[in-house]
């Protein structure tokens, strides 16, 4: 079996969790292939992975909003007029797809920063000196690249992608601070929800900066912008190597034409091997804020300043993340994101006891739906048990199973096994009841155990109920 498990990439594991990914799958009715009738790097989401992409998008939202950013939500398809302004439509065009709409060029946007640009200058117009820096900006925005055919790789590579995605418009002054405030966020991402804590075991960290000799010829912008620019980023990468031993690997003149950046890769070993997925990044842009003449309105109103733009992303894009995810946790996800949350399992065995186990199972399932979770029941017989869970663990997966047998009926003690992120194994516990509703208040008291992390990065706990027996 672990044989067979270490084969699995994410694709595998995607589909198991109800993300239609895998090319080859066959959809009845229209009895056509996904690849062929969804194209090349479209995944759909699911009803399993709806639950958890908009379990995701709730816990981002909430992370943000009480941080500080403010978030909006910008138009798919906008005008060329706009990406001419930003420089896409010259720069990036063979990575856009682009319409025609009544005679005029519209792009599908390919990034969010000219739509946040514009959602600052707007802002600016209106409010003048109330805005006040850093202002940032947060949006979970859905984008759409060209990318060749051939290079479409389930998660990992898409056309249509949807990134965490940031632009932080920043004084001078406050820049080290701003991005080391980005460095923190991530880390709690991964660590407080993910359960993915940063080390040199799982990260990398790579600083692109330029050739001093090149300023002003290859890379655009002053000397000033990119030594400031610059010292900012190294301060980072030289407090995540003192903290957590994670060496950085700097690439002179590999920056952008228009600014320095630092990324984050998530690092995976497996049987040897290390795959490496881009994951967050924080960028610096000397070009926009020309294009778009931000220096000189913000001058207007904030006086002598000196404000620079960064686009900041902390797992990148949602997809790409969640498929270097599930190989590093072989298709596990956190309480608060896995699809099915609870699976309560009926365990009969043709006696008298089964009508008992399954007024108790059934009672549960309904009462922890009603506290907010996503449940599913299955009557499973007990000659068959090892089969059925064994079926479970290689599909859907949930981080709480429920055992509600016989012997559990009778002692009125329920067994519960967890699944634990941090040591990647099951946990068995039992948990004494004198009825249903206590039972499912106990088992409550153990999801909100799970729950503590995303509750403590996001603030409220998560609960998006539903009855998803039928993914069993
Ligand atoms: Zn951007």
């Amino acid at each position: 079996m672990s044989e067979e498990r270490s084969m699995k990439t994410h694709i595998d594991y995607a589909h198991e969790l109800d993300i239609m990914v895998k090319p080859e799958a066959l959809v009845p009715g229209v009895d056509r292939e996904v690849g062929t009738i969804l194209g090349s790097g479209f995944p759909l989401f699911s009803i399993g992975g709806g639950y958890f992409r908009q379990a995701l998008s709730w816990i981002l939202l909430n992370f943000h909003t009480r941080r500080g950013y403010y978030i909006v939500e910008t138009p798919t398809i906008a005008s060329d007029e706009l990406f001419q302004i930003s420089g896409h439509t010259d720069f990036y065009r063979k990575n856009m797809f682009m319409l025609d709409i009544e005679g005029k060029s519209y792009v599908v946007k390919p990034m969010n920063c000219p739509f946040h640009i514009l959602v600052f200058l707007n802002e600016l117009g209106k409010r003048r000196g109330k805005l006040r820096l850093p202002f940032k900006i947060f949006e979970l925005g859905r984008v759409h690249r060209y990318e060749p055919s051939g290079t479409i790789h389930g998660l990992l590579r898409v056309r249509g992608f949807t990134q965490d995605d940031a632009h932080i418009i920043v004084e001078e002054s406050q820049t080290t601070e701003v991005v080391m405030s980005i460095f923190e966020e991530m880390k709690l991402l991964l660590e407080e929800v993910f359960s993915l804590p940063i080390s040199s075991e799982n990260v990398k960290v790579r600083l692109s900066v330029s050739d001093k000799n090149l300023i002003g010829k290859e890379f655009m912008g002053s000397l000033r912008e990119w030594e400031h620019a610059e010292d900012a980023l190294e301060r980072v990468a030289q407090r995540i190597e003192e903290d957590y031993g994670v060496k950085k690997v700097v690439g002179v003149g590999e920056a952008a034409f228009y600014g320095p950046k630092i990324d984050f890769l998530l690092t995976v070993r497996e049987a040897g091997v290390v795959k490496e997925w881009q994951m967050g990044t924080i960028q610096f842009d000397f070009n926009l804020p020309r294009r778009f003449g931000i220096d000189k309105e913000v001058r207007e109103v904030f006086g002598d300043v000196k404000v620079y733009l960064i686009h900041r992303a902390l797992l990148g894009s949602l997809e790409r993340f969640l498929g270097g995810y599930l190989e590093y946790s072989k298709g596990r996800l956190p309480f608060s994101l896995a699809p099915l949350q609870i699976a309560v399992l009926a365990v009969t065995g043709g006696e008298e006891v089964d009508e008992e186990i399954l007024r108790v199972a059934r009672e549960l399932k309904e009462k922890l739906i009603s506290l907010g979770f996503r449940v599913g029941l299955e009557e499973v017989n007990k000659t068959g048990l090892s089969g059925s869970i064994r079926q479970i663990e290689s599909t859907i997966k949930p981080p709480v199973i429920v055992f509600v047998g016989a012997r559990e009926v009778k002692e009125k003690a329920l067994t519960v096994s967890i699944y634990s992120l941090q040591e990647l194994k099951r946990i068995q516990k039992r948990v004494s009841f004198a009825n249903v509703d206590e039972a499912a208040l106990e088992l409550e008291k153990i999801a909100e155990s799970l729950e503590e992390s995303v509750k403590k990065v996001s603030g409220a706990r998560l609960r998006l109920p539903a009855d998803l027996s039928f993914l069993l």
